[in-house]
């Protein structure tokens, strides 16, 4: 996910005398657009306000991913491409910020000389201080112990469309997956008290949300660092109740949290979709094991069996990791099998990345490059039938479908979304309409066509 917008800024209060316009570009994951909503949000209520591209304004902004190789090798070209810009003039200050600053501040200070400022996930309580200081002239480092969390009335700016909104419950992670940085750089699990929650959710359907994106590492740990308790239930029973709510929709659940009574309230809610995102990683208990991931075969299997029994059109987003260190053939077959059975609605396969500072990253085993792409392809494509089957069970029937777009080159042609698929990682519903559809708005549609990930329809009337 990329997204690129911007702010500008006029204060006669500060010592700086002219109009300052922001920009940001933000990379990685919903939560890390959470944060620059925030950060932009921060610098509305000081006075900046929008200018009209990244590429040209006088603070850009770069919120950047430090989750695998290619997240940062893609935020190391765009700072590139920001540090050109710079030069030319077209931008005067440049920020990096972000999870890659949090992770590898000391490097990017010693090869990244042109960069005005560096500020790390753990410090945006005062991010237009440091804006300032760098407008000022002064090179900024700021990287603290993370810890931020979204306050009480926070304000945002959007950078989705106003129709669905990102809301993050929650920050970190207490899981210690062999694999994974995440938390080194954005600290233990964090819940944020639930009337901010559901206060916010009020004013993101206020302000025009039609579909609520719940995120966090773990929002299945909700509340157990504050009450002791999982709250995750309750919060959701809490936000299906609120007036004006269409669509709620829960991301980045943990296996081992997933207990009955959470499956139980996505049965009985009237507008938490029927989407559980479980992220598994791997199937044979060895790996699960190096994993550290707590939870094995026969656990997984019986979870899946059970949501799907007490919901049985839940659509079961996933991801797997192929390559892992020590992967045998068998066991990579192992997991192939377990596509085959499980024929998850939707599915994101990740080769193993070896990041420095993991348990994983330091076992002799990895696996060569060519037999991690190898199975990754291997992987996609029996994907791909399976999805391309499970869709053509779709034609005929009908599904509600909130419409995101028109389609750029086809005037009577509009992308939208089932309940089956989140923003920007899951499929597309594409609906021929002769008559003009709003955006952000529900239609009934006929599925008459499908292909390995989308939907081809037409209203239903
Ligand atoms: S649960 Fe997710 S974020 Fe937490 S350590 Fe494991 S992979 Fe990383």
């Amino acid at each position: 996910m990329m997204i690129n917008s911007c702010l500008e800024h006029s204060s006669k209060s500060s010592s700086i005398r002219h109009t300052v316009r922001v920009g940001i570009l933000s990379l990685g994951c919903p939560k890390t657009l959470v944060d620059s909503e925030t950060i932009l949000g921060k610098l509305a209520s000081r006075h900046y306000r929008f200018a009209p591209s990244v590429t040209d304004c006088d603070v850009a902004l770069i919120n950047t991913c430090a989750f695998i190789q290619e997240a940062k090798e893609e935020s190391i070209e765009r700072i590139l491409e920001l540090i050109e810009l710079k030069k030319e003039g077209r931008i005067k200050i440049l920020i990096v910020m972000g999870c890659l600053v949090q992770r590898y501040v000391n490097e990017l200070r010693k090869e990244l000389a042109e960069v005005d400022g560096f500020i790390g996930s753990g410090d945006y309580e005062h991010f237009d201080r440091l804006v300032r200081k760098a407008l000022q002239g002064d090179k900024v480092v700021s990287v603290k112990t993370p810890g931020y969390i979204p306050g009480k009335g926070e304000k945002r700016i959007a950078l989705t469309p106003r129709h669905y909104r990102y809301l993050k419950i929650s920050e970190g992670c207490n899981h210690r997956c062999a694999f994974c940085t995440i938390p080194s750089f954005r600290g233990k699990h964090r819940s944020r008290p639930m009337k901010d929650i559901i206060e916010e959710t009020r004013q993101l359907i206020w302000e025009g949300a039609k579909e609520i994106v719940l995120t966090g590492q773990d929002t299945t740990h909700y509340g157990r660092d504050t009450q002791g308790r999982f709250l995750l239930p309750e919060l959701l029973r809490n936000l299906d109740q609120l007036e004006g709510i269409e669509w709620l929709r829960l991301l980045y659940t943990y296996p081992t949290c997933l207990k009955n009574d959470l499956m139980e309230t996505l049965q009985q809610s009237n507008h938490i979709c029927h989407y559980l995102d479980v992220p598994l990683q791997h199937i044979s208990d060895p790996i699960l094991k190096s994993m550290q991931r707590g939870v094995t075969k026969e656990k997984i299997i019986e979870l899946i069996t059970r949501s799907r029994k007490t919901i049985p059109d839940l659509a079961i987003r996933t991801t797997l990791i192929v390559g892992y260190p020590g992967e045998t053939d068998k066991q990579f077959d192992e997991l192939m099998d377990f596509m085959k059975v499980m024929r998850f609605e939707r599915l994101g396969i990740f080769t193993y990345s070896q990041e420095e500072g993991t348990a994983a990253a330091k076992m002799k085993n990895q696996i060569p490059d060519r037999i991690k792409k190898e199975r990754f392809e291997r992987a996609m494509l029996l994907q791909q039938e399976i999805s391309e089957k499970n869709n053509r069970l779709w034609v005929g029937k009908t599904l509600k479908t909130l419409i995101d777009e028109r389609d750029e080159k086809d005037p009577h042609k509009w992308l939208g979304r089932s309940y089956m698929d989140a923003p920007e990682v899951d499929g597309t519903v594409w609906v021929h309409s002769p008559t003009a559809l709003k955006i952000g708005h529900f239609y009934n549609i006929r599925i008459r066509r499908t292909e390995a990930y989308d939907l081809m329809g037409e209203i239903q009337l």
